[in-house]
């Protein structure tokens, strides 16, 4: 719950976590991309106010999982006025009956969540029915994990996939490939292998089609993990309980109790949608 003392705390929390990326981002290795890896705020499940907050102490990225919850936060009256300039990602499994409803979303940013042909073809489809000038970014989900309860295409796919948007999907920009990775990895055993994966499947990709390595973003690295995904190759990293605390599930929540008990119940916040 919001009280006395979050800005402050929110203020503290984001300045902490920017110097680690800087940080992090300063002891990559020289082969890797030379890119500023952005930082996304994932609010889920938190208040509008705290959004503002954190716009108000200068971050700009912010990451929603379920488009009611990301659609209600967008349209925001108090977030439409003191945040013109706030990005908003789209980071949870698309659920094709809302893909209007997520393009729709003002000041929608990057979609990072495509993991098959169909739905690239129905955002690209909404996309230009809706007539924006610009093209919509996208990202390709990998499941690098191989774990059934997470989504994403198999590595395998990849290429293919990503082909098919940039020939078969005139409204979509795609800027790069995104993963989980499986839960509570610990790094004393060595570097993540799920983000090696994903670095491999760059790797692939601009071999077979002939993209630069710098063109292709990194989306990977949460709370326990940002500082070694960037350390990696990460370009982009979704942060959210080190900034806006633990989330808390409640069920007694009317008509939210399905969507908490899910993740609770999984022990993993980013399992398939109801
Ligand atoms: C919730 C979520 C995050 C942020 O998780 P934290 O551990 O709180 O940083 C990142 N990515 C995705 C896809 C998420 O669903």
């Amino acid at each position: 719950m919001w009280r006395a003392g979050m800005s402050q705390e929110i203020g503290k929390a984001l300045a902490s976590v920017r110097d680690k990326v800087h940080h992090a981002a300063a002891g990559r290795p020289k082969s890797l991309p030379a890119v500023q890896p952005r930082l996304v705020a994932v609010s889920k499940t938190k208040p509008a106010d705290m959004v503002i907050e954190a716009y108000r102490h200068g971050q700009r990225y912010f990451g929603e999982n379920y488009v009611q919850e990301l659609v209600e936060k967008a349209s925001d009256a108090n977030i439409l006025s003191s945040c013109p300039e706030i990005k908003w990602h789209f980071i949870g499994h698309l659920q094709k009956h809302h893909i209007n409803k997520l393009v729709a979303v003002p000041n929608l940013y990057i979609l990072e969540t495509i993991d098959s042909v169909k739905l690239a073809d129905k955002v690209n489809a909404s996309w230009q029915k809706k007539g924006s000038a610009e093209k919509l970014k996208v990202m390709v989900q990998v499941n690098t994990s191989s774990e059934e309860s997470k989504h994403g295409l198999s590595p395998s796919d990849t290429v293919e996939l990503v082909k098919h948007i940039q020939e078969k999907c005139p409204g979509l920009e795609f800027i790069g490939l995104m993963t989980i990775g499986s839960y509570g990895y610990d790094l004393a055993q060595g570097p993540n292998p799920d983000f090696q994966l994903l670095l491999k499947q760059r790797e692939e990709l601009c071999e077979k089609l002939g993209l630069a390595v710098d063109a292709v973003e990194l989306s990977m690295g949460m709370s326990s993990d940002f500082e070694h995904a960037i350390e990696v190759g990460s370009t982009n990293v979704r942060v959210g309980s080190t900034i806006f605390g633990e989330r808390v599930y409640t069920k007694t929540v009317k008509g939210e109790a399905s969507v908490t008990n899910t993740e609770e119940k999984m022990g993993n916040l980013s399992v398939k949608e109801q």
